[in-house]
């Protein structure tokens, strides 16, 4: 039988909106030292408004927005969206492209008007040994703005500053986590800057940037390797990985269909204060029955 004191704070987690799919992992939520969150989308709203466009090798800021935009159009990316609704807004037509491909944690890539069109993170830039020092770019990335580049036919022709916001709900779950004693990390495939920048401004105890989507299940090893129980929190397929590696798997309700199967516990509210609500819960639970 159920004893009664679990059975009811399950109701009670219910009532938090805490679809519990493993009881065991509600269970080991008490002792969970470290709580692992995913950036985009679960800290942050996920929403990335463009806040400004530099030109490099002589293209015209509209060209730029075209291109980017018409790629853009066939992504599903939460980066591609503000692009997008940033080329309407400025009234800038654009064609669909050709040949549209993804580029997994790093961009994306299409024909556009018969020119190679591609926008990527500053990590691929490196990677292909392409070179962008430019400091008007260099200061929008210390602000915490995620930068993405346009290359033209594998040059460099401008680069797209975006900003996301960073929840008010997040900052009242890493007070009350950090309250119970528990370390607060981000993971994210976003830009060392960017990370270093929402680290700072929420006091997060440590942070991974630039982690490719295949990867992200390693950086959880790596936190159980101090020693540590850890949770994790995220909504892409990307995270699914990492969800089952952690000791604990927490999915956001409104994230994709694999990372809620991945996961033990789903928060159906999306708010990030609910991963707090189950450590509280499953210490006040599991203490009454010892
Ligand atoms: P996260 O979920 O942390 O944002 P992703 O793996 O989705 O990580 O993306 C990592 C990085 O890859 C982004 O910060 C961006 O630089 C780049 N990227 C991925 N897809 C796109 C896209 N469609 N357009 C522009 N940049 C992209
Ligand atoms: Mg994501």
């Amino acid at each position: 039988a159920i004893p009664l004191v679990v059975a009811v704070s399950t109701a009670l987690a219910a009532q938090h909106g805490l679809l519990i799919r493993d009881r065991s992992a509600f269970e080991r939520a008490r002792q969970l030292q470290a709580v692992v969150f995913d950036k985009t989308g679960t800290l942050t709203e996920g929403r990335f408004g463009v806040t400004d466009v530099v030109v490099l090798g002589g293209y015209a800021e509209d060209e730029v927005v075209r291109l980017a935009a018409a790629l853009e159009s066939q992504s599903e990316h939460p980066i591609a969206a503000g692009i997008v609704a940033y080329a309407k807004a400025k009234d800038i037509g654009f064609e669909p492209p050709k040949e549209f491909k993804a580029i997994p944690g790093k961009g994306a890539q299409a024909l556009v008007n018969g020119r190679n069109v591609k926008v990527v993170s500053p990590g691929y830039l490196e990677e292909h040994g392409l070179d962008v020092s430019d400091e008007r770019i260099a200061a929008l990335a210390s602000q915490g703005k995620t930068v993405v580049y346009l290359l033209i036919d594998e040059k460099p022709a401008g680069a797209v500053a975006l900003a996301d916001i960073i929840r008010a709900e997040s900052r009242e779950a890493l007070a009350r986590l950090k309250g119970m004693g528990v370390q607060v990390m981000m993971l994210t495939g976003d830009s060392a800057a960017v990370a270093r920048w929402v680290a700072q401004e929420m006091g997060l105890d440590d942070y991974f940037a630039e982690v490719l989507p295949g990867q992200k299940a390693e950086k959880i090893k790596a936190v159980q390797a101090r020693g540590l129980r850890v949770a994790m929190v995220g909504d892409g397929v990307n995270d699914a990985p990492a969800l089952v590696e952690a000791d604990v798997g927490i999915a956001i309700g409104a994230g994709t269909d694999v990372a809620i199967e991945s996961a033990d516990i789903v928060l159906v509210r999306s708010d990030p204060r609910d991963v707090a609500a189950i450590l509280e819960l499953s210490r006040a639970t599991y203490r009454k029955m010892i």
